[in-house]
């Protein structure tokens, strides 16, 4: 059976054709001027998308997870103290990695579902008055919950604090879909990944790196090579790259960010949080809870439902990938089995939404879920056909 049905995973998204071609090149010389087309657009692109002027724009062949290991090993040394929260999936995995290179993790922990915890934060970088802590990590969007969290917020406690540690953001589920500003939150390195709001396939880390943290780089000892921005740093403004470059993605990457460009970022955000509500509308109306606590952290690119008692997620997701061909996200790690989670990121329209709500009613109804197949379209629908944002969008093409 061929099932081309969109997929509702909060990454890798849907890629759209025209970047599925623009992915599909025949061999060039990256040594050549033919790579000078692409790489400074991108690099450039990639700097407008992040919201920063002063700092510089770095693609590893790579995923998000290749990003993360980037930015601990160019900017610290081993020993160094970092602070971070687990407070799901992506955030735990992040402090494995600071352990696995030997970096000492101050670890606060959060309840999953809660956003990152900005209060407690501000008190342990004012009670560190010998700036013991050298990088504070922060998970912009914790996909495994659907939480996002106060960046800017963050960035002022270590300002109130007036604590110098670098600031890490792991933007991988937010960048290029909801707001993320580099420079006004004094972002030091910025991560994400191709797959997720950029709508590739996945196989680039896309990081973005402060002066500061270039600083950082010049007397950082945790060994690196292949992710070393040096290197990076070095070749790239005459569009050289120390290895073989993924040419075919960084052409792909040259047109995603063309066409939100085309959208407007603003728009974008705007259709995320539009596409999110409606989704939202409908979980309400099946009375589900969000695994996501507080209302005002609420993502807009992935939604993590609560599984009624004795029903696990995971069969759930089993369920509708093999009877429907429509995948959702299963729980991860501590939620593991207790939620199932909706993706709504990348290239997503209101009808795509729809036939993912109503695909999950149909699982759920057949899983004997007691919910009213029907509603949660309805309520979306009727959302989706009151709220004028897409509406004008198209009006105004
Ligand atoms: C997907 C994701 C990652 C992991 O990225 P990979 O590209 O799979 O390596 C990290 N953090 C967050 C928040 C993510 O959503």
């Amino acid at each position: 059976m061929s099932i081309q049905n969109p997929v509702f995973i909060p990454g890798p998204t849907n890629i759209p054709e025209s970047l599925r071609k623009a992915c599909d090149m025949p061999t060039i010389d990256h040594r050549s001027s033919l790579f000078a087309e692409i790489l400074p657009p991108v690099l450039a692109g990639v700097k407008r998308v992040l919201k920063t002027e002063t700092g510089e724009a770095i693609i590893f062949p790579g995923s998000g997870t290749g990003g993360w290991e980037a930015a601990l090993s160019n900017t610290l040394s081993p020993g160094d103290k970092v602070l971070a929260a687990d407070f799901g999936m992506f955030s735990r995995k992040w402090i494995d990695m600071c352990r696995r290179h030997g970096l000492e993790v101050q670890v606060v922990e959060a309840p999953w579902g809660a956003a990152l915890p900005v209060g407690e934060f501000a008190a342990i970088l004012a009670a560190d008055t010998e700036h013991q802590i050298r990088a504070v990590l922060g998970t912009h969007n914790e996909t495994a919950t659907g939480v996002r969290s106060d960046i800017g917020g963050l960035r002022a406690a270590m300002d109130a604090a007036g604590h110098p540690a670098l600031l890490f953001v792991d933007g991988v589920s937010s960048i290029a879909s909801m707001d993320f500003r580099m420079d006004d939150w004094g972002v030091d390195v910025a991560i994400t990944g191709s797959q997720k709001g950029f709508m590739l396939p996945a196989g680039l880390a896309v990081v973005g790196v402060s002066r500061k943290a270039i600083a950082a780089m010049e007397t950082a000892r945790l060994p690196r090579f292949y992710f070393d921005f040096r290197d990076m740093l070095a070749m790239n403004p005459a569009s050289g790259y120390p290895y073989t470059p993924v040419v075919g993605l960084l052409n792909g990457l040259k047109a995603a960010i063309a066409m939100i460009e085309a959208e407007g970022l603003d728009a974008v955000f705007a259709r995320h949080h539009h596409i999110a509500e409606g989704v939202r509308e409908a979980v309400r109306a099946w009375g589900l809870p969000f695994c996501a606590t507080a209302p005002e952290s609420y993502s807009d690119t992935v939604t993590a439902i609560v599984m009624p008692e004795g029903i696990d997620g995971n069969a759930f997701v089993a369920h509708a990938e093999k009877r429907y061909g429509v995948s959702y996200g299963a729980g991860l790690g501590a939620v593991a089995g207790k939620v199932f989670r909706i993706g709504h990121l990348g290239q997503l329209t209101e009808t795509q939404a729809l036939a993912g709500i109503a695909t999950a009613e149909m699982a759920m109804a057949d899983l004997g879920i007691g919910i009213a197949p029907g509603s949660g379209v309805a309520a979306a629908q009727l959302f989706y056909r009151s709220s004028p944002v897409l509406a004008q969008r198209v009006a105004a093409e």
